[in-house]
C-alpha cells in the first residue's frame, strides 16, 4: 500500500486525502493548527447574549467542480443555494444600480441603456464559455494546462485573446463601455495587485467562472461555507485517513523519505512513498534542502473582509426585493483609476485605495435555505488594502468601508457589530505569505501553464525538481478558492502515475 504524508488539511489538502484514500492508497494529514479547514473555518462572536457563528476567511462558494461536490459525498451532507436574481452594481454614489442579468439578450439590453455599452456582450459570453468548457475538461480528466492544448481547443486567436493576452486588451476587444470592463474584468486583482497589462492575466476572467458546482455562479452554504471542510473532514475519518492536528513539522528527510514531527511534547517520525504539500508554496521549501531564505513569487494581497452584523433584516434602499442578491459599488470609474488603485496598494503608498466592495447577503442566503439566525449579516469583499497593519490599527479604514455601502442600506442604525480583517491578519491568522487568499497572486508569471512549482515537464504538481514531493495548495493550478480543484488534480495525477508503474 502507498504511503502518502499530506502537509495541511485545508480544503485542497482535504480534498486530496479523499480521492488517494478511495484509490487504496494509507493516507496522513499533518495540519499545524488545532483544527481543519484552513481559511474555510467559522468565528464566533456574542452580541449581548447571543452567539453567532459566521464565516472567518472564504464565505462564498462557486469556483467547486460540481464533480467534486459529488463524489467526495459533500453533496448528500451539504445544502446549498445561489441567486438567480440579477447582481446589482453601482458606481460611486449613485443609488440606483444596473442589474447584471443571466439571461444574455436582457444582460445586453440594459448595458446599452445603462452603460451606453455598444460592443459585443453577447459574444464575450459565448467566447468565454468555450474557454471555461475547455479549462473545465482539463480540471475533470487531470491534465495539466499547456498552451498547445489550448490552441488544438481554442484556435489560435482565443488563445491569444483569453490565455496568453492581457486583461485589458481582452476587455478593449469586446466592450466599449469603461464601465462594463469595469464589472467584467474585476476579478483579475481578486487575488493580488496584479497588472491589467501583464500578459496572462486575461486568463483570470474565465478563470473565476469555471465552478460548475452552481453553474459558474457563486453562492451560499446553508450554516456557513465551514460545513464543506467540516463534513469533508468527518467523510475522510469514514475513510480511514488518519490526522494529525497541532502538529509541528521538525524536518523532512527527503533521501529516507521521512517526515519528523512534534505533537506537544511527543517527537515522532512517519514515512512516505510520496509527500504531498498543500500548504501556500513557500512552507515547502522551508523543509526541503537546496532554498533559500526565499523563493521568488509574486505575493502580496488586497483583500480584506468586513463581516457587519445586523439587529433587524437589511433593508435595501434600492431593489429590497432583491434581498439575497450580491452587489457591487465601485469607487473608481475607469480602467486607468482601477489600475492606479491597485498598483498603489501594491506599492504601499497609503493603507487603503478603494476600488470596489462586493457584497455578500449571507443572512438572506441563510433566510432561503429555512436558517433563520439571530443576526442579518453582509459580509464586504474589499478592494484595495495595502499589506502593512492590522484592522486593530485600521479603524478609520473599516469605517470607510462601512460608511461606502451605508447609504445603500435603510436602516443603518440597525448594524451593531463589525469585524474587520486586513491582508496581514489574514497572514497572521490563515499563515498566507503576505495575505494573499490564492497564496500567490494571479499575475500573469503565476497563471495557466506557469502557476506550477515543477521543473519537470512530465509531472506538473511536484515540487521542483523531486520526484516524490508534490504541492497542491492555492498557489498551484488552477488557483485558490474553496474548490478544491489542485488537490484533486495533483491527487488524478499521482493515481494515474502509480497505476501505470
Ligand atoms: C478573508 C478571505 C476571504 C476569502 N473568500 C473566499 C470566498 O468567499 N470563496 C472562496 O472560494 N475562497 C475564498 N477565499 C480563498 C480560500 O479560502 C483559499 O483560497 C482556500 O481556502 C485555500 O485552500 P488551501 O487548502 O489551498 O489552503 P489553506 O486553506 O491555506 O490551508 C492550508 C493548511 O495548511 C496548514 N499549514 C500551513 N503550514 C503548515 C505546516 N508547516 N505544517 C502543517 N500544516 C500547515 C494551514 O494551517 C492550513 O490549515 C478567501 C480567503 C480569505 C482569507
Amino acid at each position: 500500500m502507498n504511503k502518502v504524508i499530506i502537509v495541511g488539511a485545508g480544503i485542497n489538502g482535504l480534498v486530496a486525502a479523499n480521492y488517494l484514500a478511495k484509490n487504496g492508497f494509507d493516507v496522513s494529514l499533518i495540519e499545524k493548527k488545532h483544527q481543519t479547514g484552513g481559511a474555510c473555518i467559522k468565528d464566533t462572536i456574542e452580541i449581548g447574549n447571543k452567539k453567532i457563528d459566521f464565516a472567518y476567511g472564504a464565505t462564498v462558494l462557486g469556483m467547486m467542480p460540481d464533480f467534486i461536490f459529488k463524489e467526495t459525498g459533500l453533496s448528500k451532507l451539504v445544502q446549498g443555494y445561489y441567486p438567480k436574481n440579477p447582481k446589482l452594481v453601482y458606481f460611486n454614489d449613485k443609488e440606483s444600480s444596473t442589474k447584471i442579468y443571466q439571461d444574455h439578450v436582457k444582460l445586453e439590453e440594459e448595458l446599452r441603456v445603462k452603460w451606453g455599452e455598444t460592443g459585443k456582450v453577447n459574444d464575450f459570453r459565448n467566447d468565454e464559455n468555450k474557454v471555461i468548457k475547455f479549462i473545465q475538461e482539463l480540471y475533470k480528466n487531470g491534465t495539466s494546462p499547456s498552451i498547445d492544448l489550448a490552441k488544438d481547443y481554442l484556435g489560435k486567436e482565443l488563445t491569444r485573446l483569453w490565455i496568453t493576452g492581457n486583461a485589458k486588451d481582452l476587455l478593449d476587444h469586446y466592450f466599449s463601455s469603461e464601465k462594463t470592463k469595469l464589472y467584467m474584468g474585476m476579478t483579475v486583482i481578486e487575488s493580488g495587485p496584479a497588472s491589467i497589462y501583464d500578459p496572462g492575466t486575461a486568463f483570470t476572467i474565465p478563470l473565476m467562472d469555471s465552478g460548475s458546482v452552481y453553474d459558474g455562479y457563486w453562492g451560499f452554504v446553508r450554516t456557513g461555507i465551514w460545513k464543506i471542510t467540516e463534513n469533508l473532514t468527518k467523510i475522510n475519518q469514514d475513510l480511514g485517513v488518519k490526522f494529525y492536528l497541532e502538529s509541528n513539522i521538525q524536518e523532512v528527510d527527503h533521501d529516507k523519505n521521512s517526515i519528523s514531527i512534534s505533537k506537544g511534547n511527543r517527537d515522532f517520525k512517519l514515512n512516505y512513498d510520496q509527500l504531498i504539500f498543500a500548504t501556500d508554496p513557500v512552507t515547502p521549501s522551508r523543509f526541503l534542502k537546496g532554498f533559500k531564505n526565499d523563493i521568488n513569487l509574486d505575493l502580496i494581497g488586497t483583500s480584506g473582509k468586513v463581516t457587519a452584523f445586523f439587529k433587524n433584516h437589511v433593508r435595501w434602499k434600492d431593489s429590497n426585493n432583491y434581498s439575497d442578491s450580491f452587489r457591487f459599488i465601485f469607487s473608481v470609474d475607469t480602467l486607468n483609476s482601477f489600475e492606479e488603485a491597485s498598483q498603489n496598494a501594491l506599492k504601499d503608498l497609503d493603507d487603503y485605495f478603494p476600488g470596489f466592495i462586493q457584497i455578500y447577503p449571507e443572512g438572506s442566503a441563510q433566510r432561503k435555505m429555512d436558517n433563520n439566525e439571530d443576526f442579518d449579516k453582509l459580509i464586504f469583499f474589499t478592494k484595495n488594502l495595502s499589506y502593512n497593519k492590522n484592522a486593530l490599527s485600521l479603524d478609520k479604514v473599516k469605517e470607510k468601508i462601512i460608511s461606502t455601502v451605508m447609504p445603500h442600506i435603510e436602516n443603518p442604525q440597525d448594524l451593531v457589530f463589525s469585524k474587520f480583517l486586513t491582508p496581514m491578519d489574514l497572514n497572521e491568522t490563515f499563515l498566507f505569505p503576505e495575505g494573499n487568499i490564492d497564496h500567490i497572486t494571479l499575475t500573469g508569471n503565476q497563471n495557466f501553464e506557469k502557476r506550477t512549482f515543477s521543473s519537470k515537464k512530465d509531472n506538473f504538481y511536484s515540487y521542483y525538481g523531486y520526484e516524490n514531493i508534490f504541492y497542491c495548495g492555492a498557489g498551484s493550478f488552477p488557483c485558490g478558492s474553496v474548490a478544491g480543484t489542485p488537490g484533486y488534480m495533483c491527487s488524478k495525477q499521482l493515481i494515474r502515475s502509480i497505476k501505470r508503474s
